[in-house]
């Protein structure tokens, strides 16, 4: 069902469209800022969507919008830079970055099988801060603070939490455990989000962990460039330049966030010689279409960020209302083989409740085999639901 070509995949694309900077399109509160103030990530942070009030005067908001936002206040806090904000649609609630960042009534209804860790991080975390999962590889927690909380989050059980702050001791300890532990070659700094610390803090960060022997590879997991692209700055490439080779992994979830200024931090990263990676996860009315998933994953290659993973939805707590079926996921990854390079066709992978780790699905080519005179043969259909056979080689 999943395989099938039409006349209009041959047909020549929309060319891609990238808009203009967000500056242009903040909404009425902002009108007396400058773009210098626009363009600076600490104006941004600074004047974050955090009240109520300051979100009824940016949106037209729903009734259960309000009520969602009152009732969900204590557990997980609303946070959307004027940049994310300047994307969204002011009028329509089921915009697909308003449904990102405006809490929705769904956060409020939970599930017995929902799990507040549904990663079991806590569980492997042999010093606080450090999750020690697969042999060679550790999430070093740096940050717990975003420039927007996702409602997707699957941190939220920490993220946005002022008490869960990492304090220079736990740095540290982090640090000296990743010193201590030479199986480890490979460390992603992770939060919250990494980019939320100065340039300074993650410069030693960046230093003290080039200067350990057995760490080969140095990961970044940053919304940054999605949410406040501001924050990509000529002193922040330099420390990837210096500290280099990083590779950034960002979490792009639907087209109309890679604009004009989302373009440019990619690129500006980029040139600094950072390798580029996106992490989408699927989301119900945001991109669990097959049409938007192939746009965004256009628009990355173009920017020079190659899709690498498309991640099912955690079973973590208030968020059900956003997960899709896998079904969902298998048709995208059917549709995305064949009508766009092997660079743009992501991992669909689903990350195990209780820390069972990453597992790949894949859409099932394979229809049927059968002995033949020269071997077994194994009958697959392509991309397009075309049939080819193809004689195994055997054992001998
Ligand atoms: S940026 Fe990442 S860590 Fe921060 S709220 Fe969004 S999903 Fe969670």
């Amino acid at each position: 069902m999943y395989f099938q070509a039409s006349e209009d995949d041959f047909k020549p694309q929309k060319p891609l469209d990238f808009g203009t900077s967000s500056y242009a399109l903040r909404p009425a509160m902002y009108d007396d800022v400058t773009q210098e103030q626009w363009a600076d990530w600490r104006w941004q942070h600074r004047h974050r969507i955090r009240k109520l009030d300051d979100l009824k005067a940016c949106f037209e908001l729903t009734d259960q919008e309000v009520e969602a936002f009152v009732r969900s206040e204590d557990s997980f806090r609303v946070a959307i830079t004027p940049h994310y904000a300047a994307l969204m649609n002011r009028q329509d609630p089921a915009c697909p970055l308003r449904l990102q960042a405006v809490p929705q009534e769904g956060e409020l209804t939970t599930y017995n099988f929902e799990l507040e860790d549904p990663l079991g991080e806590e569980a492997h975390m042999p010093v606080t801060g450090i999750t020690h999962r697969y042999p060679d590889r550790v999430l070093f927690y740096v940050s717990h603070h975003c420039p927007v909380y996702c409602r997707h989050c699957t941190r939220k059980r920490k993220v946005s939490d002022p008490n869960t702050t990492a304090s220079r001791a736990q740095l540290e300890s982090g640090l000296d455990y990743i010193r201590r532990t030479t199986s480890v070659r490979d460390v992603l700094l992770s939060g919250g989000d990494p980019l939320t610390l100065s340039d300074e803090r993650l410069g030693e960060l960046l230093k003290e962990l080039r200067a350990i022997k057995h760490v080969e590879v140095i990961r970044l997991g940053t919304r940054n460039p999605v949410t406040l692209p501001q924050r990509i700055t000529p002193e922040l490439c330099q420390l990837i330049k210096d500290f280099g080779p990083v590779y950034v992994h960002t979490h792009f979830n639907h087209p109309d966030e890679l604009n004009a200024d989302a373009l440019a931090a990619l690129q500006m990263l980029q040139r600094a010689g950072a390798v580029l990676g996106n992490q989408m996860v699927l989301l119900k009315g945001v991109n669990d279409s097959k049409e938007v998933v192939f746009t965004l994953n256009r628009k990355l290659l173009y920017a020079g960020c190659r899709p690498y993973y498309m991640l099912q939805c955690d079973m973590a707590q208030g968020i059900t209302h956003l997960r899709t079926p896998l079904r969902k996921g298998l048709e995208i990854m059917a549709y995305l083989r064949g009508r766009i390079g092997g660079m743009g066709v992501p991992h669909f992978v689903v990350d195990l409740p209780g820390g069972g780790g990453k597992i790949e699905l894949l859409p099932e080519y394979l229809e049927r085999t059968y002995d033949g005179p020269d071997g077994e043969v194994l009958v697959f259909k392509n991309w397009s639901g075309e049939r080819f056979e193809f004689v195994d080689a055997g054992e001998k």
